[in-house]
């Protein structure tokens, strides 16, 4: 009798696991776990991401820096690690080898850690993208996820409360190409080795990573305070957006549509609805090294010709001699 009794204790502990299990989880397209279910601040929180940019009420500002050396050091690796989340596919850089962002090149204060990047993408090639660009969705999302290196740690400064510099995030998208885009060629590669997920199963690929060639050959961006972009929605998450997408083939794009979630099921619509921006100021970055020297030079050319134009008849007044022997020397 005895035994039956801690029988059926075991099985209600099970199930009481069980159930704790499947409601941590979340997801995007079943209404029992999707997004208008998500808990806490997800729904509470007045800065959540993602957001359409529409020129609305935009300041625009000019960011004249070396921007390409936006890394500290080469974010470059020969091996990197790559693992499913779950609900997206992760990148690491190998421990020790994470690049560190300058916060100075694109606008943020300090030095920021390079933690994770992973990836938000649809079923077709029209939609995917979690940021919206006049509304347009792009087929893929990237997400370059950095901490302010103070905090130690991505775990730290997730939850640092009020800093809303402590997590920043660059987002790429990504737009179909007859080609493939050479630099995500590692990643394209690898993902068959986590389409079944497995909880913290990270694989050490060999491949050749270069974050730098990620980014769009221009790189203006949109700047706002945001969350991330799943439970728990946590956020302090400072956006740099990126206004030019880059290149993905078709090939590559349907490698993303064979991982398969937490759940069992493929990873169909993994991006979260726009969710309302309440105000919240956005700055379009202007950042162009090679076009502002030119607009400079440009500028400095323009100002000097209207400085001849303007000052020549004062010269004249100011010098009556120098005008009659400069109009006698014409008539010559
Ligand atoms: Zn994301």
């Amino acid at each position: 009798m005895s035994v039956l009794l801690y029988y059926v204790i075991f099985v209600i502990f099970l199930k009481f696991c069980l159930f704790k299990e499947s409601n941590s989880q979340f997801c995007y397209t079943d209404p029992t776990c999707g997004p208008a279910t998500w808990p806490g601040v997800c729904t509470t929180g007045g800065m959540q991401s993602p957001i359409n940019f529409d020129g609305m009420d935009t300041t625009v500002a000019f960011l004249p820096s070396n921007f390409r050396h936006v890394w500290e050091n080469l974010p470059i690796a020969k091996n990197f690690l790559i693992l499913n989340a779950g609900h997206t596919v992760e990148v690491l850089f190998p421990p020790g080898q994470e690049p560190k962002l300058k916060g100075s090149a694109i606008g943020l204060p300090g030095e920021y850690t390079f933690a994770q990047l992973h990836f938000h993408w649809g079923t077709s090639d029209t939609g995917g993208s979690e940021h919206t660009l006049f509304g347009k969705q792009y087929a893929l999302e990237m997400h370059m996820v950095h901490y302010a290196t103070p905090y130690g740690s991505y775990a730290a400064a997730s939850v640092a409360p009020n800093d809303p510099n402590a997590v920043a995030i660059l987002a790429i998208f990504f737009e179909i190409s007859p080609v493939n885009n050479v630099a995500l060629i590692p990643i394209t590669k690898a993902i068959p080795l986590v389409r079944r997920f497995n909880r913290s199963q990270e694989i050490d690929v060999t491949g050749f990573l270069n974050l730098k060639n990620l980014l769009p050959a221009h790189l203006n961006f949109y700047r706002y305070e945001g969350s991330l972009t799943s439970p728990d929605c946590h956020e302090n998450r400072v956006w740099t957006v990126f206004k030019q997408p880059v290149k993905i083939s078709k090939q590559q794009m349907k490698q993303f549509r064979t991982v398969f979630d937490d759940r069992g099921e493929i990873i169909v619509e993994n991006h979260r609805p726009l969710q309302a921006r309440n105000g919240r100021p956005i700055t379009f970055y202007f950042v162009t090294e090679s076009l502002f020297d030119k607009i400079l030079k440009f500028f400095t050319a323009y100002l000097s010709a209207w400085k001849e134009i303007l000052l020549f008849p004062f010269q004249f007044l100011g010098n009556p001699t120098l005008f009659t022997l400069s109009f006698g020397r014409k008539l010559e």
